[in-house]
This record gives structure tokens, sequence and C-alpha cells, in this order.
């Protein structure tokens, strides 16, 4: 199957309602996958597109499917399902949607976990064309009658890989298996691995694969560098780092809600008193919080009144805000595909970005995985070989102020002989000493 690469949105042949919706959002031409998926798309091919966010992937499949609604609305079901992993993306790929609809009486609906049941309900009773929603939320619709599976032509998997690993694969199997069985398939994911492979034989129906994966993951734009540090310093290098850096806006990746609240807690005692970041307004993310709470963040996030973002990997992987300028991930991620959606946070649509990672001596391994995943090497910043850093860091407070975590409280020898215990042997030399 061979087709030619559209190089403009002229070159799709989209309908003129949707051309103009297009024009309006300032897309200027087709990002690679949409390029690339549209085409098959609009002919009702399945297809299994490998590519992560920030690439334009939602329009990739949301205007096929504008595309091709029936507009005389002959049934009061939905048309489309879309599942997505997140209530963040749900809420996202909802806007996009609503977005590239402009123009059309066109009813797309959000049904994500964590907003008003109730709401959802009174909505599937209008018409509804096309459903976003996570998996749990959409099996719940489902049981309870209100959605209706009959006349779905098309469903997409949103970033698969993500909805595997959260535990949804039984929930999508159950949708899927309910759904038509000559609807169209789309399948969007950062990642191919066994397991989204072998939903994909299992669901999908001869499909076209389309691979933007390599010149997302190695974005050029993207710097990335690592910093080792040694775990009583890494505060404060990384205040250093923002002192240098002065990002207009970066994201702190840490990797537990607990690990999150307390370096938020540290950062905001700290940047009042430091000149150069004394302005920066300072917010933070975790599953933790409500969709209220959730959502405002995001809200100043965009309107650009908060430059510092402390988050957890999965509320951070549903951020698509284009004017992150700096990614720092304080903790290394579980995952190099966590690492991956992470860094892409910045460099969007072929922004500049960059992006930092700490890492502990002895996470050489780590760090070998990741550049073996982007294909590329990670430069050392010089930043941690500055022993004096920690020193300069203190001497900017007021006397007496004593940051967590910091020099001053710990003696680095006891520290490192504390650390070459496991729990174990520490347990039991904590016996032997009774
Ligand atoms: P996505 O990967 O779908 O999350 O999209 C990332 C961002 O790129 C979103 O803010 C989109 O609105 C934007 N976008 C999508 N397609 C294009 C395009 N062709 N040109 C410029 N921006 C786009």
């Amino acid at each position: 199957m061979e087709t030619k690469t559209p190089e403009t949105f002229d070159d799709l042949k989209l309908s003129a309602i949707t051309q103009r919706a297009i024009k309006r959002l300032g897309y200027e031409k087709p990002s690679p996958i949409q390029a690339k998926v549209i085409p098959w798309a609009l002919q009702g091919y399945d297809v299994i597109g490998q590519a992560r966010t920030g690439t334009g992937k939602t329009a990739s499949f949301a205007i096929p499917i504008l595309e091709q609604l029936d507009p005389l609305r002959t049934s009061r079901y939905p048309q489309a399902l879309v599942l997505v992993p997140t209530r963040e993306l749900a809420a996202q790929v909802h806007g996009e949607f609503v977005k590239l609809a402009y123009g059309c009486p066109t009813e797309v609906l959000e049904v994500a976990g964590g907003k008003h049941m109730t709401k959802q309900l009174r909505a599937f009773e209008g018409n509804v064309q096309v459903v976003v929603g996570t998996p749990g939320r959409v099996i719940d619709h489902i049981n309870r009658g209100s959605l209706k599976l009959n006349n779905i032509w098309c469903v997409v998997l949103d970033e698969a890989d993500r909805m595997l690993d959260i535990g949804f694969r039984p929930d999508i199997e159950r949708i899927l298996r309910r759904c038509p069985e000559n609807r169209q398939t789309l399948l969007l994911s950062a990642t191919l691995d066994d397991e989204v492979k072998r939903l994909a034989e299992k669901y999908l129906f001869e499909p076209v694969r389309v691979d933007c994966s390599q010149k997302d993951v190695s974005v050029d734009t993207i710097e990335q560098r690592y910093l080792t540090v040694s775990p009583d310093r890494k505060f404060d290098v990384l205040v250093e780092l923002l002192t240098r850096e002065k990002p207009p806006q970066t994201i702190i990746f840490c990797r537990t809600k607990l690990g999150t609240a307390k370096l938020h807690n540290q950062l905001e005692k700290v940047l009042p008193r430091i000149p150069e970041l004394c302005d920066m307004r300072l917010s933070t993310i975790h599953g933790n919080m409500n969709q209220t709470q959730r959502d405002s963040v995001f809200k100043s996030l965009r309107s650009g009144s908060v430059q510092i973002l402390v988050a957890t990997d999965v509320v951070g992987r549903g951020i698509d805000v284009t004017t992150i300028s700096h990614i720092v991930n304080y903790d290394l991620p579980d995952d190099v595909d966590d690492y991956v959606h992470r860094v892409g946070r910045t460099g969007r649509m072929g922004r500049d970005g960059i992006a930092f990672t700490f890492m502990f001596k002895g996470q050489g391994d780590c760090l070998t995985e990741i550049e073996q995943r982007i294909n590329r090497q990670l430069v050392a910043d010089p930043l941690a070989q500055d022993f004096g850093i920690a020193k300069k860091v203190i001497s900017r407070l007021p006397a007496g102020d004593v940051v967590e975590g910091s020099v001053s409280e710990v003696n680095p020898v006891v520290e490192e002989k504390k650390r070459s215990l496991n729990p174990m042997r520490r347990k039991i030399s904590a016996r032997r000493r009774r």
C-alpha cells in the first residue's frame, strides 16, 4: 500500500468547514503524524500510529472522524468513541475536537471519572456524536445504558501503551467487544511493546502502521542533560540550576506524591529569598488533588501565571502547554517511556526546550537505558561538579534558616555509610546495638 504523503492541508482535500477551523487554529501544515495517519483513516483503514503527545496526534484522528461523521444524524447514538488513559487527556482531546469542529453543530461529550455523573447522563439524552472518555467511566455509562454503542463506526485507542500500563486492558477489551465488528479502529501509542501489539492483533483489521516515533523521541529541539548529585545536595543543586537558567516556564518531576509535596514546600520557603527567583510563581499537581484543583493549576500554567510546576508522572503526562521551556527530572522516572513523556512536555510543536535529569552515583544503567531509547547521548551539565554549590545556596539565606536536606545538617561521610547498608542490614545492626 503506497500513498503520497501530503505536505499541506489542501493536499488532504478536507471539507471547507474543517479547512476553516484549521486555519482559525493557525495550523499551517500537517504535522508528520497527521500527514501519515489522516489519508489512511479517511479511506477507512485501521491504523496503528506510533507517536507521543505534542506531535499533533489528536488532530490526526479528530480530523478524519469529524470529516466522516454522518451529517444527517440518522441515529441518536454516538458514532465515534475515543478512549484515553487520564482525565486530563480526556479534557485536552475534547478541547481539540471542539476547536476542530468549529462551525459545525457537532456534539462532543467528555466522560471522564471525577466529573459530574448527572451532567453526563443528561448530556447523553441529547444528540451526542463523539464520546471522549476514560475506560472506567465509559464502562460505567455502557452498564447504565446511557452510552449505546450500536452506531459506533470508529474507535480510537489514544495513548494505548499508557492505558495498558494503568491496567485498563480488561475494560478496553470489554468495550471493544461490544462495539460493532465492522468499525474502524485507530490506535495511537508512544511505544509499541508486545502488549500493545497483542491488543492490536486481536482488535484491529489489517492495520496500516505509521511510525513517527524515531523523529519524536530524539526531538532535535530538546537539549537533554544530566547531573550526577549526592542525595544531600540534590535540593541545593536544583536551586542553583533554577537560578542559572531562570526558566520562563518549567515542570519539575518527582516520583511520588509525597516527594512532590515535600519539594514544593522546600521551594516555597527558598524561592522568595533568591533575587533571581523571587518573582516566580510556584504550583504543584499530583494524584491526590481533585479535578477542580487540577484544572485550576492547568489554567494558570496555560495563562503563564505559574512559572514553576512540581508534578508527578501520572498528571504530568497530560500537560499540553506549548510554552514549557524547561523540564527537570528531579527524581528519575520509573521507566524509560516515562522519561520520554516527561521530556516531551517541552519542545512542543517544534519549539526549543531543555531537559535536566538528576541522578545519583550508581544509576549509570538508567542513563544508558535512556540513551539507548532516545538513540542519543545525554550531556553532563557542569553544575553538579561544582562542589561549592551547596554552600553558595545556604549563604544566600538569612542566618539560622536551614533548608531541609541541605549540607549544614548532614554529614556526607555518615550519610554515605548509611546508604551503603541495605534496609535489612540496617535493621540487624540496629538490633545488635540494643
Ligand atoms: P497533541 O500532540 O495532539 O497533544 O498536540 C500538541 C499541540 O499541537 C496542541 O496544542 C495542538 O493544538 C497543536 N497542533 C496540532 N496540530 C498542529 C499543527 N498541524 N500545527 C500546529 N500546531 C498543531
